[in-house]
């Protein structure tokens, strides 16, 4: 059975989820999401409860005169979570759209405000707006998304270098305001950790550990325009991340574990990971 479309047109935005467009279609419709559910329910058409689930994302194309690929989320090749985030308001034409967006970071370039609400000003920051557009080179030559494990150890190792006492408890932190303040330096960061070059390096255990420690602090130093001894923290926090990684490739070499992943999902990132050739095909 196919659903006559909706009498008011309301155009969907890519990524936007199945829920936002549902709300928003409702409304224009002078109706609800709850009044036009029942309905279907009653007619045996809708038996899901999932919000964003295919058999709801199916009525709605019906119901919105949506093309086939609408609601389709795209899926990241390292298959990091793409959630879904509110757009920036201007782009969404002042409507309350939730999308997911996996190309953007922390900013709308196009209005220069922050895609996080309140969507605050940034045409003032330029190293945010470089930031940014940084990021978003990174997530097409790496496949980086803002929520990528690479981009969380990022995010927690430029935290505590913007601490001089470099405080633990940002860690856990959810996005805030201190969230754009270190964007910059996560950016950066993110592009040292997953720079082939430096895993390399760093996870060479014929280097003494001292020499690869040291590597670490000058790059992270760099990486967030630190002082060397204010970044000391951040450093311990990173190589603590390397050497869990180099302590997984020495289990994979000797064959004490499989070549699935680690907890950091850093090993995507390496030009030649040892032994892992034919795995990475898979
Ligand atoms: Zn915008």
């Amino acid at each position: 059975m196919t659903l006559q479309p909706l009498p008011i047109h309301v155009p969907t935005f890519p990524g936007e989820t199945v829920d936002s467009f549902a709300h928003r279609a409702a409304a224009a419709n002078h109706s609800t999401v709850t009044d036009i559910h029942a309905a279907l329910r009653q007619h045996r058409l809708l038996t899901s409860r999932a919000r964003n689930g295919p058999q709801r994302a199916h009525l709605w194309r019906q119901l919105g005169a949506l093309p086939p690929h609408a609601f389709t989320t795209p899926t990241n090749p390292l298959g990091d979570p793409i959630p879904a985030r509110p757009m920036c308001p201007t782009c969404a034409g002042g409507d309350t759209v939730i999308a997911h967006q996996p190309q953007l970071g922390m900013i709308c370039l196009r209005h220069q405000c922050t895609l996080p609400p309140p969507h605050a000003p940034v045409g003032h920051l330029p190293g945010t707006l470089a930031a940014e557009r940084r990021f978003r080179h990174l997530h097409r030559t790496r496949g980086l998304v803002l929520d990528s494990p690479a981009m969380t150890t990022a995010r927690d190792t430029a935290l505590l270098a913007s601490t001089n006492d470099g405080a633990g408890r940002h860690l856990d932190a959810p996005l805030g305001p201190s969230a754009i303040a270190i964007f910059p330096s996560q950016v950066a960061l993110a592009a040292v950790i997953t720079d082939p070059s430096f895993l390399t390096i760093t996870c060479r255990t014929t280097t003494p550990a001292p020499h690869r420690k040291n590597y670490i602090a000058t790059r992270v130093a760099r990486a967030t325009g630190s002082d060397r001894t204010h970044i000391s923290k951040a450093a311990r926090h990173l190589w603590t991340v390397i050497d869990d990684l180099t302590d997984y490739l020495a289990a994979v070499h000797t064959g004490h574990r499989t070549f699935t992943d680690t907890a950091h999902h850093l090993l995507p990132y390496f030009s030649d990971p040892p032994n892992t050739t034919e795995a990475w095909k898979g």
